[in-house]
């Protein structure tokens, strides 16, 4: 086993998390290093008449079961990661723990690995469980694991993974421009979807879809990560940008903990500038931009940085408001070297190009950044199949962009109907999947933009305050866990579904979603 710096320590610290949260770390080795003999013979006073009680005969046997069955958490990740930072290589030692929630034992795990569907990489090491070596096959980015022993329902398992990641150049002609959330610039390193994850289980199958260079293809359980990065040879000025609670162990080591999350990303510079914002609702808002960002027109300059940082935490408060509360203590915004906007669990990233092009309001820096703070309850809180229902979290994002425009800039309303959809003229289903479309631009017309005239007509039908208080209650009642058009379409009355008909017919496929009883 590869050993990382510091890693003993942390072990000890999650294992001590572990019991204060009621659990038994049944397979603690007991080790008496001494027995000390008496040299006196005290004189015993008896205090009180006592019955004697048989002594049972104490057995210890070593456990040595990759299994745990005394808690019940969220899946969890234990990473600890030595950043090398001018090679942009990356070494992880991540343990993964794995809780059976289904209806039956189960002997396959499989996690999907993500980076290693671009050549060169990702290298895997070694996979390893407490207690023995389990036989594991990857294929692309399924890396299936066939445990030593079932796992029974309400039990978990501990596995390990050793691998090193070489972070691809966001100049390499072979990677999608799209997808340089994991890549690495003049000026900035990027580690999202770096990680590997557990693949989401339903209807008895692991679900691993395949990458193409239109939309995401991930569907996640929430899970809580404890990620420690040490960085080597990085510049004394680094900055991390990272969510969730963060703890400096020193400047070249850093400790995250981000609860009930998607996945976990970084990002990291020596040329950030930070600037930060408190919400009215209390969470701390912070930008990581570069000076580019500061505009210098003539005489006169335009800090695009800080009208992001306002409609960041603007939109988070209106969002809040909309749909319910925003989970972490702390919101991150990164300027991106890679195009558009990318959404994780606590942290965006918004594309470079929008700060450095903006002239005021009517603007892709204020729809990206409020559009990506919208994904924080659309996928974070939320979760969907982005690959199969991209709708679920696009769409909704989208209209949130008119939502928060509604409230904060009333007069640019008609303004973003025309520049953001109808200049467009968009076509084709909204319940697409991310693999029916040859191009970026058609899949956005599409799911995107007839995804908002759609929830605009059915707004029109319901009436206002029907149709945000249903978004309300979707928010609530899928909040950590992975919804479906089924779910989101069943929460409006039998009345209101079938006013909904025509709709659905306009912009579905497949518009009969729920099938109503007669009389009903
Ligand atoms: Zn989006």
């Amino acid at each position: 086993m590869r050993s990382l710096p510091y890693f003993p320590l942390l072990l000890l610290v999650w294992v001590l998390s572990a019991c204060s949260l009621g659990s038994q770390a049944a397979s603690v080795p007991l080790v008496i290093t001494e027995i000390i003999q008496p040299t006196t013979q005290p004189t015993l006073v008896p205090t009180a008449t006592r019955q004697l009680q048989n002594i049972p005969t104490l057995t210890f046997t070593p456990d040595t079961r990759n299994v745990e069955c005394l808690t019940e958490t969220e899946n969890q990740h234990l990473v600890e990661a030595v950043v090398n930072y001018p090679i942009q290589s990356v070494i992880v030692q991540q343990e993964i723990k794995w809780f059976n929630r289904g209806d039956r034992a189960i002997s396959q795990i499989v996690l999907n690995t993500k980076p290693n569907e671009r050549p060169g990489v990702f290298a895997l090491n070694e996979v390893s469980l407490r207690f023995g070596t389990p036989s594991y096959e990857l294929a692309g980015q399924r890396l299936t694991i066939t445990l030593t022993e079932p796992i029974e329902v309400g039990c978990s398992v501990t596995i390990t993974l050793n691998y090193t990641l070489n972070i691809p150049s966001l100049e390499d002609g072979e990677i999608n421009a799209y997808q340089g959330y994991l890549g690495f610039g003049n000026r900035q390193l990027n580690l999202g979807r770096w990680l590997v994850s557990l693949a989401a289980r339903q209807s008895d199958q692991w679900i691993t879809h395949e990458n193409t260079f239109i939309g995401e293809h991930d569907i996640d359980d929430l899970a809580d990560y404890d990620v420690t990065l040490t960085l080597q040879n990085a510049p004394a000025n680094i900055r991390v940008a990272a969510p969730g609670e963060p703890i400096e162990v020193s400047p070249e080591r850093w400790r995250f903990k981000l609860g009930s999350a998607r996945e976990f990303s970084v990002s990291l510079s020596p040329s950030y500038i930070l600037t930060a914002a408190q919400s009215q609702s209390g969470t701390m808002v912070e930008l990581y931009s570069f000076e580019d960002a500061r505009i210098t027109d003539g005489s006169s300059t335009i800090d695009s940085a800080a009208f992001a940082l306002d409609v960041a935490t603007r939109s988070l408060d209106r969002y809040t408001e909309l749909f319910g509360p925003y989970p972490y203590s702390r919101m991150v915004i990164v300027q991106s070297d890679f195009p558009d906007g990318m959404e994780f669990s606590g942290l965006v990233f918004v594309g470079g190009e929008y700060f450095r092009s903006f002239k005021g309001p009517q603007s892709y820096l204020m729809l990206i950044t409020v559009h990506e703070i919208a994904h924080q309850w659309w996928y974070q809180q939320i979760g969907n199949d982005q690959a199969i229902t991209p709708w679920l979290d696009e769409a909704l994002a989208t209209y949130s962009e008119y939502l928060f425009i509604e409230s904060q800039f009333p007069e640019l309303t008609q303004w973003w109907w025309d520049f953001r959809i109808n200049t467009y003229s968009p076509q084709g289903f909204v319940d697409s999947s991310v693999y029916e479309f040859s191009s970026r631009r058609e899949y956005i017309n599409a799911v995107y933009l007839r995804g908002v005239r759609m929830l605009g007509d059915l707004r029109a039908v319901l009436g206002d305050a029907t149709f945000l208080n249903w978004l309300r209650r979707y928010a609530h009642e899928a909040t950590g866990k992975i919804s479906s058009p089924t779910f989101f379409w069943s929460l409006l009355t039998p009345e209101e579904y079938t006013s909904t008909d025509a709709i659905r017919q306009r912009y579905l496929r497949n518009p009969q979603i729920i099938v109503i009883a007669p009389g009903s």
